[in-house]
């Protein structure tokens, strides 16, 4: 029997805000254990939360840029639990009326535009952080994270392949990047991603028995557990064995996922509203400032770099898939106004990405700021400031260096973070564009070679790229191949 996957996302997005959702405690990761906590987020007998209205600003930003339908009134709920990094025993989330529903999403993928439905955003808080000791047989706890203000978003299970499922989230981190909401930052946990599969087979309109997956920290991951856990319920349904309900832990060391528990159900949470909070009302004065004042999203950035900057299409899609691509190109610009559009985009989405992708390399827009956070694989990473770009397609375009000696000053800068002008001046390897000094070594190629020059004066033009190639070799790239070209014409014509 064929089976098709069903992927229903849920996301969990930390919201930069100053202080606690519920508190006025300081929400800056990295902090010693422990010291950013009060009575409140402690959940200490007799404190009472207050609700943070930056944090609902975001979670409003991100329910109109997801065309979600806004409740004029939601609440907050209490989930009830018991775990050591929850010092109240409960997490105030929102069940029943949450504060947005009935939105979606629009990805391509292969080319195709799919659209993918959103159930619901709520607001909740965050839990706090166990540390287990490797030396000695205990656990730490730090509370610096509880109460951090987060965003659950909440898919339709409208996704049916790993890679449609990894397209809306690098989506769906785009938006909360562009609305300057959350930093998108998987390895700290800023932004993580559980993910409930089941199979059905094809055609179906039941759902099957899904499992949930968690721990999955990269959009590698996502994609590796994706793949297992679809492998491996498939493998199941085929021998005739059924799926259990339940919550897997996606393991990298062993690129499979294992069981963690048996899936809870809603009732197991006992929720209910918290007494403590008032009803959240919207006043729709304040919604309608917010939609006025959302900053342009990356459907609208794409437009306006085919119509401002006649890119074509493909060119404008890939520069605004991603805020920090999209923030360098018009950063370079504005740096060196005099370069072409294209030679920019070209070579950020040729080199420049190329680098990002191994996660080596991180882009920033002014030498001053710091560049936005990206997903890092390795420790060693190296910074290339939109100025850095620019002065090297400056370099580029004014013929001081050809495009292909570029790529080799680029390597030299990811690898020693150095400016591009020190670099073609310390090693020597600006383009050779005057006659003097091309002239006697494209004579000795010359007087080397009498067959190729013999051919060529008898009509076989083509051996010309075998002279401008000599040349190139002598000069180690660095002859200027129109100058080359000319210069051949004029000692064999
Ligand atoms: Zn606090």
């Amino acid at each position: 029997m064929e089976y098709e996957a069903v992927i229903g996302l849920e996301v969990h997005a930390q919201l930069l805000t100053a202080s606690k959702i519920f508190c006025g405690c300081a929400t800056t990761f990295g902090g010693a254990p422990n010291t950013q906590v009060c009575p409140v987020c402690l959940g200490m007998p007799g404190s009472l939360p207050v609700l943070n209205r930056q944090a609902v600003a975001c979670a409003l930003k991100m329910a109109l840029a997801t065309d979600c339908r806004v409740s004029e009134e939601s609440i907050f709920a209490r989930k009830n639990y018991f775990y050591p990094d929850l010092p109240k025993g409960y997490q105030i989330s929102q069940y029943e009326r949450p504060l947005a529903e009935h939105g979606h999403l629009t990805i391509r993928v292969n080319g195709a535009a799919r659209r993918i439905g959103i159930t619901r955003i709520h607001l909740e808080e965050d839990a706090g952080k166990l540390i287990h000791s490797e030396a000695r047989p205990v656990s730490f706890v730090d509370f610096n994270r509880t109460g951090v203000p987060l965003i659950e978003i909440v898919s339709e299970p409208d996704l049916r392949t790993p890679d449609e499922a990894v397209e809306y989230l690098k989506a769906l981190r785009n938006i909360l990047l562009y609305l300057e909401i959350c930093d998108g930052n998987l390895e700290e946990g800023s932004f993580r991603c559980d993910a409930n599969v089941s199979l059905r087979p094809s055609g179906a309109a039941a759902l099957g028995t899904k499992t949930e997956l968690k721990n999955m920290n990269s959009f590698r991951f996502v994609k590796a557990a994706l793949e297992y856990e679809i492998k491996r319920q498939r493998a199941r349904l085929a021998a005739g064995r059924e799926i259990v309900q339940e919550t897997r832990l996606w393991d990298a060391a062993q690129n499979q996922t294992v069981s963690m528990r048996g899936k809870e159900e809603a009732h197991d949470y006992r929720y209910f509203p918290d007494p403590d909070l008032v009803p959240v009302k919207i006043a729709p004065e304040w919604l309608d400032a917010l939609r006025q004042n959302l900053p342009e999203l990356p459907v609208a950035r794409r437009q306006r770099f085919q119509r401002d900057y006649d890119l074509p299409e493909y060119d404008a899609e890939v520069l605004t898939s991603d805020k920090a691509l999209a923030d360098h190109f018009e950063a370079t610009l504005k740096q060196a106004p005099d370069l072409s559009p294209k030679h920019v985009s070209n070579w950020i989405m040729g080199e420049v990405l190329r680098e990002m992708k191994k996660g080596t390399l991180v882009i920033g827009v002014e030498p001053a700021t710091t560049p936005p956070p990206i997903k890092i694989d390795v420790a060693e990473v190296v910074h290339i400031t939109s100025s850095a770009t620019a002065s090297l397609l400056t370099l580029v375009e004014k013929g001081t260096i050809s495009g292909k000696l570029a790529k080799t000053v680029f390597e030299e800068m990811v690898a020693t973070g150095k400016d591009p002008e020190a670099i073609v001046k310390e090693r020597g390897l600006a383009q050779i564009s005057d006659a003097e000094t091309l002239l006697p070594l494209a004579q000795e190629i010359i007087d080397a070679n009498p067959k190729e020059a013999g051919d060529y004066r008898a009509g076989k033009t083509k051996v010309m790229g075998f002279f401008v190639g000599q040349l190139m070799k002598k000069t180690k790239g660095q002859a200027n191949p129109q100058l080359a070209n000319e210069l051949f014409k004029r000692l064999l014509g």
